[in-house]
C-alpha cells in the first residue's frame, strides 16, 4: 500500500540536531564578510573536499550532517513547504553538466591570478554566493533541500559511495508515512519496505526519518 505524503514542513525542522544551527551561521559569516576577508573563502574548498572525500566512506552522510549550507537549508528554511522536484533535477547528465560548468568556471577564475591567495579567496567566496543564491531560489520554489539534488558535491558523493550502508527498513513497518513527511529529500521510503532497504544513492543519511518513525523500524547497518 502506498501512502499519500503530506508535505508538512515542520517535522524535519524540529528533528534537526542543535549543532546544525551553528553550521548554518558559518555560511552567513562567509557570505557577509568573505568579500572583505578573503581567507574566509577557503571554507568553501574545505567543505567541498570534506563532502566529496566523505562520499567514499558513506555516500552523502557529510551532506546530511556536516554541510554548512545543507544545515542552513534544514534549520533556517526548513519551515518552507516541500513540493515535488522536477524530473530534470535527477537527470545525471544535467547534474554532471552543472558540476563541470561550476568547477570549470572556478578553475578559469583561479588561473587569472594563480599566485595570489587573496584572489583565490574571493573566487571561492563568489562561488559560494552564486551557489547559495541558487540554493535559496530552489528552496523557495520547490523544497528547502532542492539544491541538494543538483549540488556538485552531492553528485560526486552519491556516485562514489551512495550505495554504501543504506537505510534499513524492517518488515514491521506500518506504512504510516511519517518518515516520508520528515525526509528532506522527499523519498518514498514506504515503497521500499518489502525490499528492506532504501536504494536511493542520494539519501543524506541524516537519520531524520529514523527519529520520526514511531515504530522504530528504521535503522542503519551494524557498524555504520
Ligand atoms: S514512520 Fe516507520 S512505521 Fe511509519 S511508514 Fe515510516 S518506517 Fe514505516
Ligand atoms: S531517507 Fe532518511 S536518512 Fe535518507 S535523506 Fe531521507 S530522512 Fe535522511
Amino acid at each position: 500500500m502506498s501512502v499519500a505524503v503530506n508535505h508538512s514542513p515542520w517535522p524535519a525542522t524540529k528533528l534537526q540536531p542543535a549543532y546544525k544551527w551553528l553550521l548554518a551561521i558559518v555560511v552567513v559569516v562567509v557570505l557577509a564578510l568573505g568579500w572583505r576577508l578573503p581567507a574566509l573563502g577557503f571554507v568553501v574548498p574545505v567543505a567541498m573536499a570534506t563532502g566529496m572525500g566523505g562520499g567514499f566512506f558513506r555516500g552523502r552522510w557529510v551532506c546530511g550532517n556536516l554541510c554548512p549550507r545543507g544545515s542552513l537549508l534544514d534549520t533556517w528554511l526548513g519551515f518552507l513547504p516541500r513540493r515535488p522536484l522536477p524530473e530534470w533535477m535527477s537527470n545525471s547528465a544535467v547534474r554532471w553538466g552543472i558540476l563541470l560548468v561550476l568547477i570549470g568556471l572556478m578553475i578559469a577564475q583561479l588561473t587569472v591570478d594563480p599566485g595570489n591567495w587573496r584572489h583565490w579567496g574571493i573566487v571561492f567566496w563568489r562561488m559560494c554566493l552564486i551557489t547559495t543564491t541558487a540554493a535559496l531560489a530552489l528552496a523557495v520554489t520547490y523544497a528547502p533541500r532542492g539544491w541538494c539534488s543538483i549540488c556538485p558535491v552531492g553528485t560526486v558523493a552519491s556516485q562514489v559511495g551512495g550505495d554504501k550502508q543504506p537505510l534499513q527498513i524492517a518488515s514491521s513497518c506500518r506504512a504510516c508515512g511519517l518518515c516520508e513527511q520528515a525526509c528532506p529529500m522527499q523519498f518514498a521510503i514506504v515503497d521500499h519496505r518489502h525490499a528492506g532497504k532504501l536504494p536511493h544513492r542520494d539519501c543524506l543519511k541524516c537519520s531524520i526519518c529514523v527519529k520520526a518513525c514511531p515504530s522504530q523500524v528504521l535503522s542503519w547497518p551494524v557498524g555504520s
